[in-house]
This record gives C-alpha cells, sequence and structure tokens, in this order.
C-alpha cells in the first residue's frame, strides 16, 4: 500500500535542501545584520487567536484554517500565517516597553486550506519579520528595506514594490463609507464575495481577481485622498526615507492586504514572474493589533514571503543558489584488515571538522573508485592491505591526480592535506 502526499503539500528532497538552506541563511544574516532576533512560536494556538487578529472576514479565517479540537475539546487551528503567534508571544513574554522595541525574525510552515495552484500550496514555508513599538515612519522604511536587500542580494531582477497607506481606523470608516456608496449600484454585477463583502470589509473588493468586479474597482474612490493630514504626513516620510535609501517603488492605491489587522503603510513586493500569485513578499503596520491582543497600545510593522515563491522565481531568473554541499574526501578501504584503521582515522578527521563518506558494505576496490568520482570530493583517502602493513593511508588529489602516502597517526597531516587543498 502506497500512501500519496496531502494535496497541495511537497517533500523537499535532499538534491533541493542546499537550496533552501541558502535562502534560509541569507534572510537569516540579513535580519541579523538589522539587528533583529529570532522568535519560534507554536504551530498552532487557540482558534481564536487567529479569528481575533487575522479577522472574521478575511478569507484565510472565513475558508482556509486547518482547525481542531484537542482531547480535551478546546479548539485550535494550525497557524495560516505568523504575525499572531509572535504578537501573542510579545504579550505574554513583555518583549517590548516604551522605547524598547521589538525587533524579531521568523520563519516555518504555514497552513491554508486553499485551492492549490503554482505558487499557493496548503502547507508552505514563510519567512518574516515584525517591528513592535515604534510609530516612525523610518522603520516602515526599514522593514520594507529589508525586503528589498534579500531579493536584491538573492539576485532577482524582475520585481517591484508598490506601498500604499490604509490610514488609521477614522480614515478608514470614512473610506469604507464611500466604498459602500460607490458599489452598491453596480449590485448586480458583482460577484458573490464581493456582494458578502460589501458590508463587511468593503476594502476587500478592490483585490477581487473577477474581471467585471475589477472593472467596477478601477473607478472607486482612491484610499489616499481620505487620510488625514498626520497619515498623509507619515506616507510621505516613509516614501522619503525609501528614496534616501534608494529603493524605488511605484504607489498603488489598490494594495489592501487580506489581512484585517492593518493600518497605515501597507506594501507587496510583486514580480512578473509567477502568473496569478505575483506577490514575492508582503507586510504593512499594525497598530492596533498589540492592544487586540491583550498587550498594551503599541504600534507595530511586519511583513512575510513565502520560500516556494522566491525558489521558482530564482529558478526561472537562472540565480545562483551557492555552491552544492559536498564531501571533502571519500574513504576507499579495500579488505577486512583495513576496516579498523579507517573508522579509527575516519572518526579522527571527521572530529577534526572534515566532511567526508564511505561505503562499507563489501564493494569492489573499483567500484568504490567510481562512487569517489561520483560523490564530488576532492579527496580520495585509500587504506588497502599494503597501506596496513605499512601504518600509511593514500591520499589522492582527484582532480590533478597526484598521490602521497602518509603516516596513518598522523592524523593532522592528513586533516590539513585535506582543509589547505594542497
Ligand atoms: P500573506 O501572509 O497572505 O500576506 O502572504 C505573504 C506571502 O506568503 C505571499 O507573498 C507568498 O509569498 C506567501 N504565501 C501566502 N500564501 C501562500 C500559499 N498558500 N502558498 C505559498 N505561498 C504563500
Amino acid at each position: 500500500m502506497k500512501y500519496p502526499i496531502p494535496r497541495g503539500t511537497f517533500d523537499i528532497l535532499p538534491e533541493s535542501s542546499y537550496k533552501w538552506n541558502y535562502i534560509e541563511s541569507l534572510f537569516k544574516d540579513i535580519a541579523e545584520r538589522y539587528n533583529y532576533r529570532r522568535i519560534t512560536t507554536p504551530i498552532f494556538e487557540r482558534t481564536e487567536l487567529f479569528e481575533r487578529s487575522v479577522g472574521n472576514t478575511s478569507d484565510i479565517v472565513e475558508k482556509e484554517m486547518y482547525k481542531f479540537q484537542d482531547k480535551k475539546g478546546r479548539n485550535f487551528a494550525l497557524r495560516p500565517e505568523g504575525t499572531a503567534g509572535v504578537v501573542r508571544s510579545l504579550v505574554d513574554n513583555a518583549l517590548a516597553s516604551q522605547g524598547s522595541l521589538a525587533m524579531l525574525w521568523y520563519m516555518g510552515p504555514m497552513f491554508r486550506y486553499d485551492r492549490p495552484q503554482k505558487g499557493r500550496y496548503r502547507q508552505f514555508y514563510q519567512y518574516g519579520i515584525e517591528n513592535i513599538g515604534s510609530h516612525h515612519p523610518f522603520i516602515d522604511a526599514e522593514v520594507i528595506s529589508i525586503g528589498w536587500v534579500l531579493l536584491k542580494t538573492l539576485g532577482l531582477k524582475g520585481f517591484e514594490l508598490q506601498i500604499n497607506s490604509l490610514g488609521d481606523d477614522t480614515d478608514s470608516a470614512v473610506y469604507d463609507a464611500a466604498l459602500i456608496s460607490y458599489f452598491t449600484p453596480y449590485k448586480k454585477s458583482l460577484c458573490q464575495d464581493c456582494l458578502n463583502r460589501l458590508e463587511r470589509n468593503p476594502k476587500r473588493l478592490l483585490d477581487c481577481k473577477v474581471s467585471t468586479c475589477k472593472e467596477i474597482a478601477a473607478q472607486a474612490p482612491n484610499i489616499l485622498e481620505f487620510l488625514s493630514d498626520d497619515n498623509q504626513q507619515h506616507f510621505h516620510l516613509v516614501q522619503r526615507y525609501l528614496k534616501l535609501m534608494n529603493i524605488p517603488f511605484i504607489i498603488n492605491p489598490r494594495i489592501v492586504r487580506g489581512l484585517d489587522y492593518y493600518t497605515h503603510t501597507a506594501f507587496e513586493f510583486v514580480t512578473d514572474s509567477l502568473g496569478t500569485q505575483n506577490t514575492l513578499l508582503g507586510g504593512g503596520r499594525y497598530n492596533k493589533l498589540v492592544e487586540q491582543m491583550g498587550g498594551k497600545p503599541m504600534p507595530g510593522i511586519g511583513f512575510a514571503g513565502g520560500f516556494e515563491r522566491l525558489m521558482m522565481v530564482m529558478e526561472q531568473e537562472g540565480c545562483s543558489f551557492g555552491k552544492k554541499p559536498l564531501p571533502q574526501a571519500y574513504f576507499i578501504v579495500a579488505g577486512d584488515v583495513a576496516q579498523e584503521p579507517a573508522i579509527k582515522l575516519m572518526q579522527s578527521l571527521r572530529e577534526q571538522g572534515i566532511a567526508l563518506t564511505w561505503n562499507p558494505d563489501k564493494i569492489s576496490f573499483k567500484a568504490q573508485m567510481k562512487s569517489a568520482d561520483k560523490s564530488g570530493a576532492t579527496w580520495t583517502l585509500i587504506i588497502g592491505e599494503d597501506e596496513v602493513a605499512a601504518s600509511t593511508v593514500t591520499i589522492r588529489n582527484m582532480e590533478t591526480g597526484k598521490q602521497q602516502a602518509v603516516s596513518i597517526s598522523d592524523t593532522d597531516i592528513i586533516a590539513e592535506y585535506i582543509l589547505n587543498n594542497k
């Protein structure tokens, strides 16, 4: 009996793991360069946490959560995104206070029960940034710049930064009313989803993908005309800092983001190489969320991006994933007497930091040589009966073909050959 993998999930197989490691470690390096520190939260939380933060009118909560009850009948959900858990932890552990920001990064699997397609999975991997405790517009620009540096350093070319401001609650309420009166006369032409959202969350009508809705939305009022002076000034300063940092952007007043907690700055990095799932990473401010989660009122901003989409675009654009990991040395062990000295030497070299491998099964010398070649190791260490008799090991450089006998007890010298590639 074979068991198929769950729909919308995938295995990361050994031959492509190095690509994931590459992106992961680059993201870690860049986040730490900005002085952000890792936070790891559980992959499941109380369902209510997501309902209250991501919002009951969002697609994620309405349709896409993996919910379950534990043995005591408590309601949990697999996390559909990272911010809610991070903010829960920030409140639990008092990670930020007046004058001291929480600067956090995370990565891990997220779960959404959506229709799988290219760039959209049911289990996917996100990396993310959260900066909590400041409303300074420079922080908005700094968080955006982390995303920019990541995409640029990965070597991506065809992407664009789009920014918008959603204002605060007051701006939003006035704007929502304007949207409702704009869309109401078109009720007959709107899709069912838009009709459902019209009263509850009218901003979502702006990012509907149905073509008739899109046509109607094209003439809808523009959020930027509804911002208070303060919020306009904030948005203006974010743009000024981005320009100072030489980060190109366009203003897209249609960016509303699918999650309810966003206020003020919202942004996305989009690419033209991915078809409909074209957002590489997205985020924004969430100035009310900490308070909503039971903490002291505190502003925050963050973003999240998906590894899979990065990987796909990088492959498409021929970006480098760094070096494929290879063993430094391959051990060839010929004859039973050679096994014990070989095992001892191997252990000692591995303890000195050398990556080496061998095949302990009884296969011919020729077959072992072939495996050594295939492994990509620069060095082959050979121990056969002659070497055992002379207490030596033969070290062969696979690139030059040069080889040399070295005393088997001189592990430092053997290690030096391999480490310095001499
Ligand atoms: P969101 O949390 O919806 O704002 O998404 C942020 C980023 O996560 C997107 O730009 C994608 O890169 C990635 N993402 C979101 N949902 C999925 C999914 N179902 N499959 C793969 N990647 C996703």
